[in-house]
Protein backbone atom coordinates (compact mmCIF):
# COMPACT_ATOMS: atom_id res chain seq x y z
CA UNK A 1 0.00 0.00 0.00
CA UNK A 2 1.33 3.54 -1.44
CA UNK A 3 0.83 5.94 1.55
CA UNK A 4 0.15 9.83 0.15
CA UNK A 5 1.20 12.07 2.82
CA UNK A 6 0.66 15.74 2.51
CA UNK A 7 2.73 18.50 4.42
CA UNK A 8 2.21 22.08 5.17
CA UNK A 9 5.05 24.04 7.48
CA UNK A 10 3.93 27.98 8.44
CA UNK A 11 4.90 30.14 10.92
CA UNK A 12 1.14 29.51 12.04
CA UNK A 13 1.18 32.88 14.12
CA UNK A 14 -1.50 31.85 14.68
CA UNK A 15 -3.19 29.10 12.51
CA UNK A 16 -6.53 30.75 10.68
CA UNK A 17 -9.06 29.15 7.98
CA UNK A 18 -6.62 30.15 5.09
CA UNK A 19 -4.61 27.38 6.26
CA UNK A 20 -7.21 24.64 7.32
CA UNK A 21 -9.15 24.71 4.46
CA UNK A 22 -6.20 24.41 2.63
CA UNK A 23 -5.04 21.84 3.49
CA UNK A 24 -8.41 19.59 4.21
CA UNK A 25 -9.28 20.69 0.85
CA UNK A 26 -5.93 18.99 -0.59
CA UNK A 27 -6.49 15.98 1.68
CA UNK A 28 -9.82 15.43 0.14
CA UNK A 29 -9.44 16.04 -3.65
CA UNK A 30 -5.61 14.01 -3.21
CA UNK A 31 -7.46 11.17 -1.11
CA UNK A 32 -4.36 11.56 1.14
CA UNK A 33 -4.13 9.91 4.42
CA UNK A 34 -3.29 12.70 6.03
CA UNK A 35 -2.02 16.58 6.18
CA UNK A 36 0.39 16.85 8.54
CA UNK A 37 0.82 20.37 9.92
CA UNK A 38 4.70 21.36 10.81
CA UNK A 39 5.01 24.76 13.07
CA UNK A 40 8.72 25.96 12.56
CA UNK A 41 11.08 26.90 15.06
CA UNK A 42 13.18 29.46 14.16
CA UNK A 43 12.07 30.09 10.13
CA UNK A 44 15.05 31.18 8.03
CA UNK A 45 13.45 33.93 5.94
CA UNK A 46 11.93 35.98 8.40
CA UNK A 47 11.85 37.45 11.94
CA UNK A 48 11.25 35.28 14.60
CA UNK A 49 7.50 35.17 16.15
CA UNK A 50 7.07 37.55 19.22
CA UNK A 51 4.75 34.34 20.14
CA UNK A 52 6.56 31.15 21.94
CA UNK A 53 6.61 28.19 19.71
CA UNK A 54 4.90 25.99 22.35
CA UNK A 55 2.14 28.10 22.34
CA UNK A 56 2.14 27.97 17.84
CA UNK A 57 2.22 24.20 18.19
CA UNK A 58 -0.53 24.50 20.93
CA UNK A 59 -2.69 26.45 18.48
CA UNK A 60 -2.18 23.71 16.02
CA UNK A 61 -3.21 21.13 18.03
CA UNK A 62 -6.45 22.53 18.83
CA UNK A 63 -7.23 23.26 15.44
CA UNK A 64 -6.64 20.17 14.44
CA UNK A 65 -8.18 18.21 17.18
CA UNK A 66 -10.98 15.61 15.84
CA UNK A 67 -10.23 16.17 12.31
CA UNK A 68 -8.49 12.94 11.15
CA UNK A 69 -7.29 13.90 7.74
CA UNK A 70 -4.96 16.39 9.63
CA UNK A 71 -2.18 16.03 11.97
CA UNK A 72 0.17 18.58 14.06
CA UNK A 73 3.61 16.95 13.60
CA UNK A 74 6.08 19.30 15.84
CA UNK A 75 9.86 17.46 14.47
CA UNK A 76 10.91 20.75 13.58
CA UNK A 77 10.38 22.27 16.91
CA UNK A 78 12.71 19.74 18.39
CA UNK A 79 15.33 20.88 16.13
CA UNK A 80 17.78 22.95 17.76
CA UNK A 81 18.34 24.91 14.19
CA UNK A 82 16.96 26.65 11.62
CA UNK A 83 13.45 24.65 10.15
CA UNK A 84 15.45 24.06 6.95
CA UNK A 85 12.22 22.33 4.71
CA UNK A 86 15.18 20.07 3.41
CA UNK A 87 15.76 18.76 6.31
CA UNK A 88 12.31 17.78 7.69
CA UNK A 89 12.23 16.24 4.09
CA UNK A 90 14.65 13.70 4.64
CA UNK A 91 13.72 13.68 8.16
CA UNK A 92 10.15 12.40 6.93
CA UNK A 93 11.50 10.58 3.97
CA UNK A 94 13.71 8.63 6.47
CA UNK A 95 10.42 7.59 8.17
CA UNK A 96 8.50 6.23 4.74
CA UNK A 97 8.65 3.41 2.02
CA UNK A 98 10.35 4.10 -1.08
CA UNK A 99 7.06 4.14 -2.81
CA UNK A 100 5.01 6.74 -0.92
CA UNK A 101 4.39 10.07 -2.11
CA UNK A 102 4.76 12.50 -0.34
CA UNK A 103 3.05 16.27 -1.41
CA UNK A 104 4.07 19.91 -0.24
CA UNK A 105 1.76 22.43 0.24
CA UNK A 106 2.94 25.69 -0.36
CA UNK A 107 0.85 29.15 -0.85
CA UNK A 108 1.63 31.47 -3.89
CA UNK A 109 3.69 33.54 -1.31
CA UNK A 110 5.77 30.62 0.28
CA UNK A 111 6.26 29.08 -3.51
CA UNK A 112 7.63 32.25 -4.90
CA UNK A 113 10.18 32.68 -2.43
CA UNK A 114 11.14 29.24 -2.89
CA UNK A 115 14.69 29.93 -4.79
CA UNK A 116 16.00 31.31 -1.22
CA UNK A 117 15.83 28.29 0.73
CA UNK A 118 18.30 25.98 1.88
CA UNK A 119 19.09 23.55 -1.09
CA UNK A 120 15.91 24.34 -2.67
CA UNK A 121 17.01 22.71 -5.68
CA UNK A 122 17.01 19.57 -4.22
CA UNK A 123 13.39 19.82 -2.55
CA UNK A 124 11.57 17.63 -5.71
CA UNK A 125 13.90 14.86 -5.29
CA UNK A 126 11.67 13.85 -1.90
CA UNK A 127 8.63 15.76 -2.89
CA UNK A 128 6.06 17.20 -5.42
CA UNK A 129 4.81 20.28 -4.87
CA UNK A 130 1.08 22.00 -4.98
CA UNK A 131 0.47 25.21 -5.08
CA UNK A 132 -2.11 27.14 -3.40
CA UNK A 133 -3.50 30.17 -4.82
CA UNK A 134 -3.69 33.00 -2.68
CA UNK A 135 -5.89 35.41 -3.55
CA UNK A 136 -4.06 38.08 -1.50
CA UNK A 137 -0.82 37.36 -2.41
CA UNK A 138 0.73 39.88 -5.10
CA UNK A 139 4.18 37.87 -5.62
CA UNK A 140 5.40 37.61 -8.76
CA UNK A 141 7.91 34.08 -9.75
CA UNK A 142 10.98 34.81 -10.29
CA UNK A 143 12.29 33.57 -13.68
CA UNK A 144 14.59 30.50 -12.09
CA UNK A 145 10.83 29.45 -10.67
CA UNK A 146 8.78 29.81 -13.90
CA UNK A 147 11.45 27.64 -15.81
CA UNK A 148 10.83 24.81 -13.47
CA UNK A 149 7.34 25.31 -13.69
CA UNK A 150 7.57 24.84 -17.66
CA UNK A 151 10.01 21.38 -17.01
CA UNK A 152 8.21 19.80 -14.28
CA UNK A 153 4.53 21.09 -13.89
CA UNK A 154 1.56 18.76 -14.52
CA UNK A 155 -1.69 20.29 -15.46
CA UNK A 156 -3.76 18.03 -14.13
CA UNK A 157 -2.65 17.62 -10.36
CA UNK A 158 -4.47 14.50 -10.15
CA UNK A 159 -1.87 12.73 -13.17
CA UNK A 160 1.05 13.43 -10.44
CA UNK A 161 3.05 10.23 -9.98
CA UNK A 162 5.62 8.62 -8.36
CA UNK A 163 6.75 9.93 -4.83
CA UNK A 164 8.21 13.33 -5.86
CA UNK A 165 9.61 15.43 -8.46
CA UNK A 166 6.50 17.40 -10.00
CA UNK A 167 4.57 20.49 -8.91
CA UNK A 168 1.01 21.11 -9.98
CA UNK A 169 -1.18 23.72 -9.06
CA UNK A 170 -4.25 23.37 -6.83
CA UNK A 171 -7.84 24.69 -6.09
CA UNK A 172 -8.79 26.01 -3.29
CA UNK A 173 -11.58 28.01 -2.05
CA UNK A 174 -9.98 31.38 -2.04
CA UNK A 175 -9.57 32.62 1.39
CA UNK A 176 -7.74 36.10 1.65
CA UNK A 177 -6.62 35.57 4.77
CA UNK A 178 -3.33 35.96 6.64
CA UNK A 179 -1.97 36.01 9.97
CA UNK A 180 -0.66 39.31 9.92
CA UNK A 181 -4.14 40.46 9.63
CA UNK A 182 -5.25 38.55 12.54
CA UNK A 183 -2.96 39.78 14.59
CA UNK A 184 -3.36 43.34 13.36
CA UNK A 185 -7.13 42.81 14.48
CA UNK A 186 -6.20 41.21 17.87
CA UNK A 187 -3.53 43.79 18.81
CA UNK A 188 -7.10 46.43 18.19
CA UNK A 189 -9.05 44.48 20.70
CA UNK A 190 -11.55 43.60 17.41
CA UNK A 191 -12.99 40.20 16.90
CA UNK A 192 -11.61 37.54 15.07
CA UNK A 193 -14.25 34.96 15.50
CA UNK A 194 -14.48 32.69 12.12
CA UNK A 195 -11.05 32.84 11.09
CA UNK A 196 -9.73 31.13 13.46
CA UNK A 197 -11.39 28.19 14.87
CA UNK A 198 -13.21 28.66 18.33
CA UNK A 199 -10.64 26.52 20.32
CA UNK A 200 -7.77 28.74 18.98
CA UNK A 201 -9.33 31.72 20.07
CA UNK A 202 -9.95 30.34 23.53
CA UNK A 203 -6.66 29.20 23.64
CA UNK A 204 -5.37 32.75 22.65
CA UNK A 205 -7.54 34.92 25.04
CA UNK A 206 -6.79 31.92 27.78
CA UNK A 207 -2.91 32.78 27.07
CA UNK A 208 -3.50 37.01 26.61
CA UNK A 209 -2.05 36.18 23.14
CA UNK A 210 -1.28 38.98 20.31
CA UNK A 211 -2.61 41.74 22.44
CA UNK A 212 -1.03 45.55 21.63
P1 LIG B 1 1.86 35.87 8.04
O1 LIG B 1 0.71 36.77 7.70
O2 LIG B 1 2.35 35.99 9.47
O3 LIG B 1 2.98 35.96 7.03
P2 LIG B 1 0.49 33.57 6.91
O4 LIG B 1 -0.97 33.82 7.12
O5 LIG B 1 1.06 33.82 5.54
O6 LIG B 1 1.33 34.37 8.00
P3 LIG B 1 2.16 31.23 7.33
O7 LIG B 1 2.22 30.47 8.60
O8 LIG B 1 3.32 32.08 6.99
O9 LIG B 1 0.79 32.10 7.37
O10 LIG B 1 1.79 30.29 6.11
C1 LIG B 1 2.10 28.94 6.03
C2 LIG B 1 1.75 28.44 4.64
O11 LIG B 1 0.33 28.58 4.40
C3 LIG B 1 2.44 29.22 3.50
O12 LIG B 1 2.77 28.30 2.47
C4 LIG B 1 1.36 30.19 3.06
O13 LIG B 1 1.52 30.59 1.71
C5 LIG B 1 0.10 29.35 3.21
N1 LIG B 1 -1.09 30.19 3.47
C6 LIG B 1 -1.27 31.05 4.47
N2 LIG B 1 -2.46 31.66 4.37
C7 LIG B 1 -3.07 31.16 3.27
C8 LIG B 1 -4.34 31.42 2.61
N3 LIG B 1 -5.18 32.31 3.10
N4 LIG B 1 -4.61 30.73 1.48
C9 LIG B 1 -3.72 29.82 0.99
N5 LIG B 1 -2.51 29.54 1.54
C10 LIG B 1 -2.18 30.21 2.67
Amino acid sequence: MVRRIGILGGTFNPIHIGHLRGALEVAEQFGLDEVRLLPNALPPHREAPRVAASHRLAMVACAVAGEPALRVDDRELKRDKPSYSIDTLESLRAELAEHDQLFMLLGWDAFCGLPTWHRWEELLEHCHILVLQRPDADSDAPQVLRDLLAARSVSDPQALSGPGGQLAFVWQMPLAVSATQIRASLAEAKSVRFLVPDAVLAYIHAHGLYRA
